[in-house]
């Protein structure tokens, strides 16, 4: 498939309840514009320096997610025009967020990301360093916490998927309400069904539209 055809595939699959986010990472500018071509104005990325270099010579109509581990020296790089930071998982990263966004005259929207995979690997605040993190968001007026992240245990268990998915959901219930939450970003090109019927709003899907990733050195 091309990249239109996979895009075209997945929106149909996603339907308009969850905004479809291109992971571009790794990928050259040329295939992030055949999927733009393609009516594509979400897209993610995870280094932010690639991001911002990509950012530089692409329309600006483009709607930029940093998906990655945030290192806090590199936000400079992003402040001026990052729609909206997933992987917000240390007060550091807010206190950090907070002021390179007064600095430029912004409020930046993050999500909270939540570690809820069997893995260690994966970052995150846990269910109750989340009680804590949420009662002390007013610390940061120039950052806008909009919702939760999370990525499920990299396996085949399907249940275990289901169940890791419906407790961001469950966090997600329990807070957003009054926070006034609306993002729940979960889902990637293995999972993003099992993410939509756990109530996903924002889906992260890379392979699937760009093909494997190759790194090199
Ligand atoms: C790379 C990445 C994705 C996309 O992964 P695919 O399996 O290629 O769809 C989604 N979320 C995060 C946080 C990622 O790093």
């Amino acid at each position: 498939m091309t990249i239109a055809e996979s895009l075209e595939d997945l929106r149909t699959k996603i339907g308009p309840k969850a905004t479809l986010i291109a992971v571009s990472k790794t990928k050259p500018v040329e295939l992030l514009m055949e999927a733009y071509d393609a009516d594509q104005r979400h897209f993610g990325e995870n280094k932010i320096q690639e991001m911002a270099q990509k950012y530089e010579v692409m329309p600006k109509d483009i709607h930029w997610h940093m998906i990655g581990h945030i290192q806090t020296n590199k936000i400079k790089y992003m402040a001026s025009f990052v729609h909206l930071v997933h992987g917000v998982d240390r007060p550091k990263v807010l206190a950090a967020l907070n002021k390179e966004a007064a600095k430029v005259g912004r409020i930046i929207d993050c999500t909270l990301q939540v570690h809820i995979a069997q893995e260690d690997t994966k970052f995150g605040f846990d269910l109750d360093e989340l009680v804590e993190v949420v009662q002390t968001l007013g610390q940061y007026p120039n950052v806008r916490v909009r919702g939760l992240m999370g990525m499920a245990t990299f396996t085949d268990n399907h249940a275990q998927i289901r169940e890791e998915f419906t407790a961001l959901h469950n966090a997600f219930e329990t807070y957003g309400p009054d926070l006034g939450w609306e993002v729940l970003s979960m889902g990637m090109s293995g999972d993003y069904e099992i993410a939509l019927a756990c109530g996903a709003t924002h889906v992260r899907i890379g392979s699937s539209i760009f093909g494997a990733r190759h790194y090199s050195a």
